[in-house]
């Protein structure tokens, strides 16, 4: 096998798309029982926040949803699904990379099953939904009620007529206190500064242009754009502008401690909770790499050109962040970071290689 690609989210089905066309042998692991990546896990009323024509793999657009609007989960998971089988992508699934190794025969991937397979390429493709970061909060231990994680967040009626906590100023964390709002008895939205929502008529796609302008100024060590604008900033999607229209969108500051039913905030103000749920983001999920000794700051590996492991020439990372290629967790900036990264793995395996032409 030339190249073995770890994750079958819309990361590792992007690298299929482009990996397809090198003539290389190639097979996807996805340790997932059905298609879809991590939005099989999104909570129940989770949309894009871009519009589906800018939200699309290489190759196929993503089909609008019937009345228009952002695509909702489900549509997400579909087209997923829909796109591995019009490209009739090689995925084995359910198939859990344990560790990779190196081995005689180059990098061996051992899985779940106890099968050991060689590649002469590595990519790993394997995103960040299972890694939920909660920050360590004084007391947090001691916290009596429920917490939960975004990545366990499924719908508000769960939280109806409690005190809860929605920690965390992202998209996740502006949506999910729209919807629980409805339903808690008291709804205290947490964030570390002054949430930056964006105006009405600017959505992902807007974002993911200012964020590559940013990211090529730079690269080309000039300074940044003025316009303002970033991939954590909050989109107005319609339950958000329909929480402002209620005037439940304000938020405090930090608390500073936790005791058994309650935070505390450093002047003493203390609020009785019943719930928090942390939006507080995501880190790579590494733990199969392991046994390569890789690990860096914050379980990060590092990276050179394309995702290439600088201390492993044979393994690539696809996705998880714009550290191994910008925007290349999002839909729209998955294309560009998986042509790069095939193109390198295909010049570093046949030196002839000439890579295809955009699209
Ligand atoms: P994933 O989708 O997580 O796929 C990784 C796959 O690898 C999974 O199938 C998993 O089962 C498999 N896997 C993991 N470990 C192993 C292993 N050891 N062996 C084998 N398989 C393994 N993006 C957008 O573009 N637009 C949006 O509007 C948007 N909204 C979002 C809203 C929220 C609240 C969140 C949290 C994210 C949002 N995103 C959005 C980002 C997007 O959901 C993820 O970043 C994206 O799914 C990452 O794709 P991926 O293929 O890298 O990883």
């Amino acid at each position: 096998m030339d190249v073995l690609v770890i994750g079958g989210g819309q990361a590792g089905l992007a690298a299929g798309y482009f990996l397809r066309r090198t003539g290389l042998s190639f097979a996807i692991l996805d340790a997932a029982e059905e298609p879809g990546g991590a939005w099989r896990h999104g909570w129940d009323s989770l949309t894009l926040f871009s519009p589906a024509q800018h939200s699309s793999l290489p190759g196929w657009p993503m089909p609008v949803p019937a009345g228009g609007g952002y695509p909702p989960r489900d549509a997400v998971i579909a087209y997923l699904a829909a796109y591995e089988a019009r490209y009739a992508l090689p995925v084995r699934r359910p198939l859990r990379v344990t560790g990779v190794r190196r081995a005689a025969e180059g990098l061996v991937a051992e899985a779940a099953t106890g099968e050991r397979l060689a590649a002469r390429a590595f990519i790993s493709a394997t995103g960040t939904w299972s890694r939920p970061f909660i920050p360590a909060i004084p007391g947090g231990e001691t916290f009596a009620g429920r917490q939960i994680h975004s990545a366990q967040y499924r719908r508000p009626e769960a939280f109806a007529g409690l005190s809860v906590l929605v920690v965390g100023g992202g998209n996740s964390g502006a949506q999910i206190l729209a919807e629980i709002s409805r339903y808690a008895a008291r709804a205290t939205w947490v964030t570390e500064r002054e949430p930056v929502f964006l105006p009405d008529d600017v959505d992902g796609r807007v974002l993911f242009e200012r964020a590559t302008a940013r990211w090529e100024a730079e690269r080309a060590g000039l300074p940044p754009p003025a316009q303002l604008g970033g991939l954590g900033n909050v989109v107005m999607v319609a339950a958000v502008r329909e929480a402002r229209a209620r005037g439940v969108l304000g938020s405090v500051r930090p608390f500073q401690r936790l005791e058994p039913g309650a935070a505390v905030w450093p002047d003493g103000t203390r609020i009785a909770a019943d719930a928090i749920i942390w939006c507080t983001g995501f880190g790579p999920a590494l733990d199969h790499l392991a046994p390569l000794g890789l690990a860096g700051a914050e379980g990060r590996v590092a990276v050179g050109a394309e995702g290439q492991a600088v201390g492993e020439p044979r393994l690539w990372l696809l996705g998880y962040g714009d550290w191994t290629g910008m925007a290349s967790a999002t839909l729209a900036g998955i294309t560009r970071a998986a042509r790069g990264t095939v193109a390198g793995i295909a010049a570093s395996l046949v030196p002839s290689f000439v890579p295809p032409a955009a699209g």
